[in-house]
């Protein structure tokens, strides 16, 4: 037989190579950044259209390339940074494998600009899914340019395979912050669909973290220096009180690269340990110097993982650096009797600042508050009655005893308005009795048997589908606030929220400015308490980051199942007996009783006949 193996042509091999290197605009963002940096530029400017979908483009002031190596630059495993396989194990850059150029001009439209500062003249390169359309000489500034037009052109199922513009910018900010905290003395741009982003100049680290987190982030900076023969630990944690509900800020730099490490993750949070709210999780900005040698990084070209030597070692410093740093700053005490006394001077003994007492004067305070909030909200109950049930249980949490109170200001309609539900249903003519599960569950009878219903989905449920209602009619009703609440955000952030912010109006809330880092309420919906404004948002914001949108994809959709979830009463939530009756009744009003608005079971039934059985 004859033979049947053959090598793949370079552009073939280049192709599935950029499979592994390029998952996204995001991985393009990195490698050319990373490059950038590598090349010892001061000041990188990173452009994008369309999240990076359309043109993804670094300009950066290097070294620059010579003639032959801007050509070279683009062929597999050519690169200028190691040698030798020993060369590993020194690696003081961030990229080595020489794969990057090759992988991103396979799959893209590419152009090159590029001069040495000894040269008068530059170099341009056109190079299109690895075919080299031209290469001509330029007259360009010192440094590199690299315009990634068209990524995925000539692979249709990854390109449609991208998320929305919201997601993909998303992770093109995340890896621009990455790079961007790791090198504060270099200076950074970012401009996307042609406006200014981010402009980070030269600074140290603190600022940077500021100047890309907002000015709030200030006071929530705990400094952490730590300088031992195995490892030097710099950079900040966030106070305990404004740990996130979402993991964001949570950034851990080895070398100045950054790395994810669930076990030094979990140094930190032990750290913690007792300041927390539960759910929270804290912040930190942490630079790790660790000789070269006792690490491999060389796992894989996108893997953020990291392998140490001496992991137990490291974790026991960091956690007990970070330890140091929150007791050093008054956050929790010092006294550990696991310590020995004689670590526990603080750092900058001398040079620490006394904090003069300061009265604090809550200037909101108003006595008449309460009063005037009651009467907003009566009037608003009567407008929207029959909806405002909802009111109880979200306000329960928060307010605990006030619930008596609660159910005096309110009059029912439900009966009427779900009556008719039930009567041509198999369940139940009205609900009878309920009774309350280990706080989780409502048992009913219904006439087959019985019925079980999960309060926190059944709510999310009703909720669910009131907002989208509302947010469908247009028409929902504020409760107006007293005193504008003003809420801080990253610039980040602020981007999603603006990008929401009708809808966000069409369930109630009302803006009274949108700035660079922060909201202004002066409105929110009737069934949202004031307290729970800002965790709604944070939650929100969160949800978009994570969310996988498919072709379905929907804002409102989205929006009105985040609220959902933020707002549904929980699990361990004790209900009274009305309040438990109107859960089950509004459920079975719901246009799909069935499921919740992330499509798992409200509710299971089971039959007489069923518990029947059981007996035998
Ligand atoms: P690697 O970074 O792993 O070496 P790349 O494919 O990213 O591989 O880049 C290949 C080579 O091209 C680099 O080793 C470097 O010599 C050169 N190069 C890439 N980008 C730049 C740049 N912005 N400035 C100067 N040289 C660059
Ligand atoms: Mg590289």
């Amino acid at each position: 037989m004859a033979d049947i193996i053959q090598l793949l042509p370079d552009h073939v091999a280049n192709q599935i190579a950029a499979g592994e290197v390029v998952q996204r605009p995001a991985s393009v963002v990195k490698e050319l950044l990373e490059n950038a940096i590598d090349a010892g530029a001061t000041t990188i400017k990173l452009i994008v259209k369309d999240a990076g979908k359309t043109l993804i483009q670094v300009i950066d002031d290097g070294k620059g390339m010579s003639t032959t190596d801007a050509r070279l630059s683009f062929e597999r495993h050519a690169t200028s940074k190691i040698r030798t396989a020993d060369d590993l194990f020194q690696l003081h850059t961030k990229g080595f494998r020489g794969e990057a150029l090759a992988s991103i001009a396979a799959i893209a439209h590419v152009e090159l600009k590029t001069k040495q500062d000894q040269d008068d003249i530059g170099n341009i390169i056109i190079i299109e899914g690895s075919n080299i359309v031209s290469q001509d000489v330029v007259v360009v500034p010192k440094g590199t340019s690299i315009a990634v037009k068209n990524l995925f052109f000539n692979i249709p199922a990854r390109r449609n395979f991208l998320k929305s513009n919201t997601v993909e910018l998303r992770h093109i900010i995340d890896e621009f912050h990455r790079v961007a905290l790791a090198h504060s003395n270099i200076s950074f741009a970012m401009y996307n669909n042609g406006s200014e982003t981010f402009n980070l100049l030269v600074s140290n680290y603190r600022q940077r973290i500021v100047n890309i987190f907002g000015n709030k982030t200030n006071e929530k900076l705990v400094p952490v220096e730590e300088d031992t023969e195995v490892l030097k630990i710099s950079g900040f944690v966030g106070k305990p009180e404004y740990a996130k509900k979402t993991r964001g800020e949570q950034y851990f730099f080895v070398n100045n690269r950054f790395i994810k490490s669930a076990y030094l993750n979990h140094a930190i949070a032990s750290a913690f340990d007792g300041l927390l709210k539960s759910g929270t999780h804290p912040s930190y900005f942490l630079n790790l110097t660790v000789d070269p040698q006792t690490i491999d990084i060389n796992i894989h070209p996108t893997k953020t993982e990291i392998k140490f030597d001496d992991e137990h070692t490291l974790y026991a410093l960091l956690r007990s650096a970070v330890k140091h740093s929150l007791g050093q700053f008054n956050i929790a005490p010092v006294l550990d009797f696991n310590r020995d006394s004689n670590l526990d001077t603080p750092y900058n003994y001398n040079k620490a600042n006394t904090n003069t007492p300061t009265i604090e004067v809550d200037k909101s305070f108003n006595p008449f508050q309460e009063e005037t909030q009651s009467k907003v909200k009566a009037a608003t109950y009567k407008k929207e009655s029959a909806a405002s049930w909802e009111n109880l249980y979200v306000g329960l949490e928060s307010k605990g005893t006030k619930t008596q109170q609660d159910f005096s200001e309110v009059h029912f309609e439900s009966e009427e308005s779900t009556g008719s539900i039930f009567d041509d249903d198999k369940y139940v003519d009205k609900i009878q009795t309920t009774y309350q599960l280990h706080n989780k569950y409502i048992v009913s009878t219904i006439k087959s048997g019985m019925l079980v219903i999960d309060q926190h989905r059944a709510h999310q449920r009703i909720l669910y589908e009131d907002f989208l209602k509302n947010m469908t009619i247009k028409e929902a009703v504020s409760q107006q606030l007293l005193f504008p609440l003003q809420l801080h955000f990253s610039i980040q952030d602020i981007e999603i929220i603006n990008q929401l912010k009708e809808d966000l109006e069409h369930t109630g809330f009302i803006f009274s400015s949108v700035n660079k880092e922060s909201v202004e309420i002066i409105g929110v919906p009737v069934s949202v308490p004031e307290s729970e404004v800002s965790i709604i948002l944070e939650q929100l914001i969160s949800d978009v980051e994570n969310e996988v949108p498919d072709a379905h994809f929907s804002a409102t959709d989205l929006l009105a199942k985040s609220m959902a979830k933020s707002l549904a009463i929980k699990t361990g939530q004790s209900l009274q007996k009305d309040e438990q009756e109107h859960l089950v009744n509004s459920l079975f009003a719901c246009k799909e009783p069935n499921t919740s608005p992330t499509n798992r079971a409200t509710f299971i039934t089971m039959s007489v006949d069923e518990l029947d059985k059981k007996f035998i």
